[in-house]
């Protein structure tokens, strides 16, 4: 996918209309690109490899001026990608950004495709893999916390804990080698006790990384929540006053809802998606079937189910069902039922607690959300996680399988060769994480995923 010779051209800004906008061009004609678009202004400095950003006005196809702006110069070794590169601040206009595109595209430039900045930087050393998907995923970020440990990651959170470990695993793969080598040798057979041990202390450290996995994949990914129960126990005004804006449509007529409506909700820095279904009931009508069956589907994926009843009449027989079922696993490690308009007189009987909201007043949703969190993290500080991606996650598995395979072959007394595939294949996992194992195919996926300019 990726060659490496040509100067790649894109923009680097989100797409749409700001103050500023990003032209980034980089590889060896950069420079003599970018001064084919730029003339500095008489009064300023111009632009100087490693120098400030120089001011001028960009230029179009006919040479007239397009705007003004900054021109940097960054030399290979001080640049995002490592290579020699140009970024051009113009306005944030998208015809200007265009037209600059388009232009360095005339004077040779070959515009870059997703994340293929970020490759080279990768290929020249700036970033690792694992670093260079935490910037992909510092772009993604939608809550603060998020992109924070996106942050952390780019910084080398999980490049500077897998290091050390394929450190160690070099070290006693070449031990092993050299006991297979020279099995004649008796110096240079493997010392069974440090051995053991070096194997269980890795295997503990791939295991306490992969932890706080389950976590890092929700503050990655995300989790879904769907509120299900039935017409107008107050499904949507509950979805509202938890968004705290009003986004569904409230209506007194059961079966409004015939769609469901998603909307993106930060509980604590981890994204949940609200999913307000269509209420739980058979229905009479194509259109509002068509719904139910959306909101069943909704609530067999989501991560977290919210039963919304109304406590202000008696619950009917459906919800009786629905409670019921809410008591045992599976369901009910991943539901939450609440009695809803606690505003009004309670009409309704639940045995055992519940908890008790009002979508009209507020009261009792702070609860709720607090609920909702520790169902999907527990209870305690959210701490960053350094394993988040899911991609990680496997490797470390196999890479701990691996281990633990190497461990049970050396008890049994099998040959050090044998040790030492698995010790191999253990090392060769962890490297996919932070990319020292070259697989263009893996390599290829995981671009693919970043946004063109990146
Ligand atoms: P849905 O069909 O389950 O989505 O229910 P809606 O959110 O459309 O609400 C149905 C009706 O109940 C509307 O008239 C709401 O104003 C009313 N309602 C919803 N929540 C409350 C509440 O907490 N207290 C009171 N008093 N009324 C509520």
């Amino acid at each position: 996918m990726h060659e490496l010779d040509t100067t790649l051209v894109a923009v680097a800004s989100p797409p749409g209309r700001g103050g500023v906008g990003c032209v980034r061009i980089s590889g060896n004609r950069s420079e003599q690109i970018a001064r084919r678009l730029f003339a500095p202004s008489s009064a300023g400095r111009a632009p100087v490899v490693g120098g400030r950003p120089a001011f001028g006005r960009f230029l179009d196809r006919r040479g007239r001026p397009l705007d003004h702006g900054y021109l940097v110069l960054f030399a290979g070794g001080a640049s995002y990608t490592g290579e020699p590169t140009a970024e051009l601040w113009p306005h944030g206009s998208p015809v200007v950004l265009a037209e600059l595109v388009e232009r360095a595209v005339a004077e040779g430039a070959r515009p870059a495709g997703p994340g293929e900045f970020t490759y080279r930087a990768l290929f020249h050393g700036r970033l690792d893999l694992a670093r260079a998907e935490a910037v992909r995923d510092l772009v993604d970020a939608r809550t603060r916390f998020q992109a924070r440990v996106a942050f952390q990651q780019a910084e080398g959170a999980l490049s500077c804990r897998i290091d050390p470990l394929r450190e160690t695993l070099i070290d006693w793969i070449a031990r092993a080698e050299a006991a297979v080598e020279f099995v004649d040798e008796s110096e240079t057979h493997l010392a069974t006790g440090p051995f053991r041990r070096a194997l269980v202390e890795l295997r503990a450290a791939c295991d306490e990384l992969l932890r706080g996995f389950d976590r890092g994949r929700m503050v990655r990914s995300g989790a879904t929540l769907a509120v299900v129960g039935l017409p107008n126990a107050g499904k949507s005004s509950l979805f509202n006053r938890l968004l705290a804006r009003e986004r569904a449509i409230v209506t007194e007529h059961a079966g409004t809802t015939r769609d469901t409506l998603e909307e993106d909700l930060d509980l604590d820095g981890i994204p949940l998606r609200l999913i307000d279904t269509a209420g739980l009931r058979q229905a009479a009508h194509p259109v509002e079937s068509a719904g139910v069956d959306r909101a069943r589907r909704a609530r067999a994926e989501a991560d977290l189910v919210l039963l919304v009843l109304d406590g202000s009449r008696p619950l009917e027989d459906d919800e009786r069902a629905a409670l019921a079922e809410l008591a045992h696993p599976p369901e009910r490690e991943r539901s939450v039922a609440v009695l809803n308009k606690c505003d009004l007189p309670e009409q309704a009987e639940v045995a055992g607690s519940i908890l008790r909201v009002s979508a009209l007043t507020g009261a009792g949703t702070g609860a709720l959300l607090a609920e909702l969190r520790r169902r999907l993290v527990g209870s305690a500080p959210l701490e960053d996680p350094v394993i988040s991606d899911v991609r990680h996650a496997t490797a470390l598995r196999a890479a701990a399988a691996a281990l633990g395979r190497a461990a049970e072959a050396d008890r049994a007394g099998m040959s050090e060769e044998l040790v030492l595939e698995d010790l191999k294949e253990a090392l060769a996992r962890l490297g996919e994480i932070t990319g020292e194992v070259h697989v263009e195919e893996l390599y290829d996926r995981i671009f693919a995923t970043f946004c063109i300019g990146k």
